[in-house]
């Protein structure tokens, strides 16, 4: 019998298991006990569509099996079993959905985090027994199946005798070792403890024969060993428990079981609704960010279950785009179990759900960021964007359920906060809710557009992520407060004394400004002096709804339209350098002035980080200077 090879990656994911020193061994039973569970699924599943299958529930178990004698532990199931090509995929590669590459990504060095954030399936079995067997035969099938492989040298399939659909997997434990004692895993009770402790809420029984030492029925006094088969699983789905009989290990088991996520949940929301729409909901808030979750392959939605039976894995209806981040499933006895999947779009029973459960989220939310700063922030951390892109989509329409959920850097309490508490602390003559926008605290930090709101005493957000100026846009006021980015043209700061000065100091510099306009031909809008610079000689202002950083944003997008902000570039007159513009000008030095107003307009694009368009031409022009 040939031996194959495993595929590379599932060679280093096995070799990982097999020198694991993973403290948590017990896991491989929930995986393979989940792996079982899924198996039955997928025949009732079938029964739900073919007639003629029928799904007696009695027919359908997991059996866990201790053989002391032989150092195996067996996990038989009735599921739909595997045919000799799916043995050959499903355990000659496994591709877990990426966990391999995302560890070379984040370069951990051992194997208790992908462990911990993964969960490894089937090939746990490898952490803790040095050959595994799996029988198999497939629903519809005649010949049985024997997948065996004693490490990363390979596996071997060939055919074999099994009488009735199901799998079977045969452990052969390690032997024991200083650190590790693998003959737990033959006991009774701590294979009980362990299917208790993960795999509870499986909906199919879990059987084991188990040993147990009982008062004799006719004397009391003396005990007798009792053999018996028990099923060890509760079965009763947690969402249909009381909520007070349920600890908060209970759901973060439930949550890894799931497989929602290989993190713990940082929330969790226990929803049994009795009002004009009946339903249970077990709903999680992640506390990492799913590898996939900004991409396109993240897919949303929450198990649907009608009366305890799941009709759909993913719905997507259940849940908006801004809260996709959350997991979990709704039960609810109002839905029919034969529901297709276009009808329940259009169901009222799941539109009213769907609207429950995102007012509850919301509200959720709006407790955790008043009761547990840091445990928001660090939700907010992961997912503010999505709550951002909220605000913005869909012409703004859930701008109102979102803003109170909105946290930016402010300039004032280097911390993160709502527009609540900074509209709470503005200044009776502050008009207006100020941003700056760029690519990170430090570098606002540093923008010369900074200045004067700075030195006026007022707050400023940073906006550091390409949406957040888009949403704001959107928002356009937070309690009756509009929003000014420190680059617009006039930030409102002005008395009426000031306005009149500026202008007549316009009026004295036009002549300059309109020649330097001139210089450079419709690059900018207008030329002006500033009011805002304190130190540094130059820096552009946008006028109307497009600011620079949006600019930038919206080119580059695929179909981007080459969108413009109006930019004005501002110049400092009491700075030298204006000073020696405007001698060139009155000397009527029309080559110097180019010269300056070039230099000037590049340093104000490379400050916003604007690609300089003509690099040898602007170190052409410093060297004239320099020589
Ligand atoms: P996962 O369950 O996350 O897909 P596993 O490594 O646990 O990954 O299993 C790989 C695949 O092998 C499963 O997706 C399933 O198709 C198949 N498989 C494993 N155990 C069983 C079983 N008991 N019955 C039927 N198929 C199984």
């Amino acid at each position: 019998m040939p031996t194959k090879e495993f595929k590379a990656e599932s060679k280093r994911l096995l070799d990982m298991m097999i020198h694991s020193i993973y403290s948590q061994k017990e896991i491989f039973l929930r995986e393979i006990i989940s792996n079982s569970s899924d198996a039955i699924d997928k025949i009732y599943y079938k029964a739900l569509t073919d007639d003629s299958l029928t799904f007696d529930k009695d027919n359908y178990y997991i059996r866990v099996i201790p053989d002391k004698e032989n150092r195996t532990l067996t996990v038989a199931d009735t599921g739909i079993g595997m045919t000799e090509e799916e043995l050959e995929n499903n355990l000659g590669t496994i591709a877990k959905s990426g966990s391999l590459s995302f560890k070379t990504e984040n370069e951990s060095k051992d194997d208790h985090n992908i462990i911990g954030q993964f969960g490894v399936g089937f090939y746990s079995a490898f952490m803790v027994a040095d050959t595994v067997t799996v029988i198999t035969k497939a629903l519809g099938s005649d010949q049985a199946y024997k997948w065996e492989s004693s490490g990363a040298d390979g596996y071997t399939i060939e055919p074999c005798e099994k009488n009735s659909v199901g799998t079977t997997v045969i452990l052969k434990l390690k032997e024991n070792t200083e650190d590790e004692n693998y003959d737990e895993y033959l006991e009774d009770y701590r294979l009980k403890a362990i299917i208790k402790k993960y795999s509870d809420f499986i909906r199919y029984p879990i059987k084991m024969e188990v040993t147990e030492s009982r008062p004799k029925k006719d004397n009391d006094k003396e005990f007798e060993e009792v053999k018996e088969e028990q099923t060890i699983n509760s079965m009763v789905p947690i969402w249909r428990k009381n909520k007070n009989e349920l600890t908060d290990e209970d759901y973060e088991n439930f949550y890894t079981e799931k497989h929602y996520g290989y993190d713990k949940p940082l929330k969790y929301i226990n929803i049994q609704a009795d009002g004009v729409v009946r339903y249970h909901a077990i709903l999680y808030i992640p506390e990492s960010i799913p590898f996939d979750y900004y991409t396109k392959e993240y897919e949303k939605g929450l198990e649907l279950y009608s009366n305890g039976v799941l009709i759909m894995e993913k719905c997507a209806d259940l849940l908006p785009d801004y809260f996709s981040f959350v997991k979990g499933l709704v039960d609810s006895e109002d839905l029919s179990l034969n529901i297709s999947r276009e009808m329940l779009q259009q169901d009222r029973q799941l539109k009213l759900i769907a609207k429950n459960i995102k007012h509850k989220i919301q509200k959720e939310l709006e407790k955790l960021l008043k009761e547990d700063r840091t445990k928001y922030e660090n939700f907010y951390k992961s997912f503010g964007r999505q709550l951002k892109y909220g605000v913005y989509s869909d012409f703004g329409s859930h701008k109102e359920e979102l803003q109170n959920l909105l946290l930016f850097y402010s300039s004032k309490e280097k911390k993160m906060v709502t527009l609540d508490e900074y509209v709470s602390r503005m200044p009776e003559d502050q008009k207006y809710i100020y941003y700056a926008v760029g690519e990170s605290n430090e570098k606002i930090e540093k923008l010369p557009q900074t200045e004067l709101v700075t030195d006026k005493g007022y707050e400023i957000l940073y906006f550091t992520e390409d949406v957040d100026e888009f949403a704001i846009k959107m928002l356009n006021a937070y309690k009756e407060k509009s929003f000014k980015s420190v680059s617009s043209s006039d930030l409102g700061l002005e008395s009426d004394e000031e306005k009149k000065k500026d202008e007549a100091e316009a009026k004295e510099n036009k002549g300059l400004f309109d020649e330097m306009k001139d210089v450079l031909s419709g690059k900018v809008k207008e030329v002006r002096a500033s009011k805002r610079l304190k130190t540094h000689p130059v820096c552009f202002a946008t006028e109307g709804e497009v600011s620079i950083e949006m600019e930038k944003v919206l080119n580059q997008m695929p179909n981007n339209q080459n969108v413009k902000a109006d930019k004005i570039l501002e110049i400092n007159t009491h700075h030298d350098v204006f000073k020696a513009l405007k001698a060139a000008h009155t000397l009527n030095d029309k080559e110097k002035v180019r010269l300056y107003t070039n230099l000037l307009y590049n340093q104000a694009a490379l400050i916003e980080g604007l690609p300089i368009q003509d690099p040898v031409e602007f170190t052409n022009d410093i060297c004239k200077l320099m020589a």
